[in-house]
């Protein structure tokens, strides 16, 4: 069941369209287990169903001797992680990729790909309409609450009552509302950051051929902003990273107090900012000023100027806090009666969706007892 109109309308369709390698996450974790494989799996879905994307590679470039103990940790993961073709760069060979990239040295991730995830997504629903006997996919059902009985769930939408044996919830920016709606006791909450792109004009894109990413900050799980041809066309950069006070507010000044009080009410939210308000100052003005956006784009091309950006769109990305401000890094699930919440998926979950996909259904298997 879905509450829009249309699928893939808020993280799925606002995200970089990036189909990730795998390199970042920490060996072991369900990120990096399932992003290696859900890629693969992803890529090979794509051919068989004629989905648009390619895999350019990208290049993830230190420009400071101080980011270069954390490249080398990337590279490690990357290794760890069963990444294939990964290679160190010095700066000729940076050059070489992307003429206009000033670095030191750099990591070139060969297997790393561009697609529309909503292509992705409306794949997946004509797909459940066709193979699945009766399976259906529901648009604009927002459920609104559930019944939980002793051998099954009812599910209330706005219109309509419909009884299930067993429910999985997966609400992206709404997810820790709908699991505490069906009687989880929770103690995550879901705050909402805002990612502001910016569009290369055509004078810009000759600047940039594929993906340039930054060595990730690694106090923030963020991975910096970066360049990101688009498969559909066109060539983006960004996303910052600002709180909003609307989960799924797409301008600058959207409010919503359901989503402020809740914010605000939750103790994690104010020892997450008291972590990380440098982080945030530096956020909120890049978020209003272009020459401030503009100069954290130069890290990576210097010769980068304003008439080579020009302001675009946005995506909202759920960010899982624990009580004590902790930003939850990997993919989480929580269990209920006959109930399963996939509490936590952040990126690179758009790539990783067939593999953590197959993970939640074997999950599910067990945890129901289904033969
Ligand atoms: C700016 C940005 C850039 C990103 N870049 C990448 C990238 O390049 N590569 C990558 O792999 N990942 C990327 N990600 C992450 C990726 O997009 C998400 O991890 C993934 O899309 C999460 O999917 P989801 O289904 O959990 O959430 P969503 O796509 O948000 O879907 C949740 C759905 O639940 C629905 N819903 C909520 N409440 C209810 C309700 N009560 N009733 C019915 N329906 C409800 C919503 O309408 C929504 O459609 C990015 C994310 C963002 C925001």
């Amino acid at each position: 069941m879905e509450k829009e109109a249309k699928v893939a309308a808020h993280q799925t369709g606002h995200n970089s369209g990036v189909i990730h390698s795998g390199i970042y996450y920490k060996p072991g974790s369900y990120k990096a287990i399932n992003c290696v494989a859900g890629r693969r799996e992803l890529v090979q879905f794509a051919k068989e169903h004629n989905i648009p994307h390619d895999i350019c590679g990208k290049i993830i470039v230190a420009t400071e001797e101080s980011e270069l103990a954390h490249m080398n940790k990337v590279f490690n993961n990357g290794k760890a992680n069963d990444v294939e073709g990964i290679e160190l760069i010095d700066a000729k060979k940076i050059k070489e990729i992307e003429p206009y990239c000033e670095g030191i040295a750099g990591i070139w991730v060969p297997c790393t790909g561009i697609i529309d995830y909503t292509d992705v997504a409306n794949k997946y629903v004509e797909l459940i309409h066709q193979k699945f006997n009766g399976s259906k996919v529901l648009t604009n059902q927002e459920v609104k609450s559930f019944v939980n009985h002793e051998d099954k769930v009812e599910v209330i939408t706005q219109n309509n009552k419909y009884t299930a044996k067993y429910v999985i919830t997966c609400g992206g920016l709404q997810a820790d509302r709908l699991a505490k709606a069906q009687g989880k006791k929770s103690d995550t909450e879901i705050v909402g950051f805002r990612g502001d792109y910016y569009d290369l004009t055509d004078k810009g894109m000759k600047k940039v051929k594929n993906l340039i990413y930054p060595v990730p900050n690694p106090k923030f799980p963020f991975l910096g902003v970066h360049y990101t041809r688009m498969i559909k066309g066109g060539t983006e950069c960004g996303p910052n990273a600002v709180f909003v006070f609307d989960r799924e507010g797409y301008s600058k000044t959207a409010f919503s107090a359901k989503d402020t009080l809740n914010a605000f009410t939750f103790g994690g939210t104010w020892k997450f900012f008291k972590k990380h308000w440098r982080f945030g100052m530096d956020e909120y003005r890049g978020a209003f000023s272009k020459p401030y956006f503009l100069k954290r784009l130069q890290k990576l091309i210097p010769s980068l100027e304003s008439d080579d950006i020009v302001s675009s769109r946005c995506g909202i990305r759920a960010m899982a806090l624990a009580p004590e401000g902790e930003v939850i890094d990997d993919f989480k699930i929580e269990y209920s009666h006959r109930a399963i919440h996939v509490i936590n998926s952040p990126s690179p979950a758009a790539t990783a969706s067939l593999a953590y996909g197959n993970e939640i259904a074997t999950i599910s298997g067990t945890y129901f007892k289904l033969g």
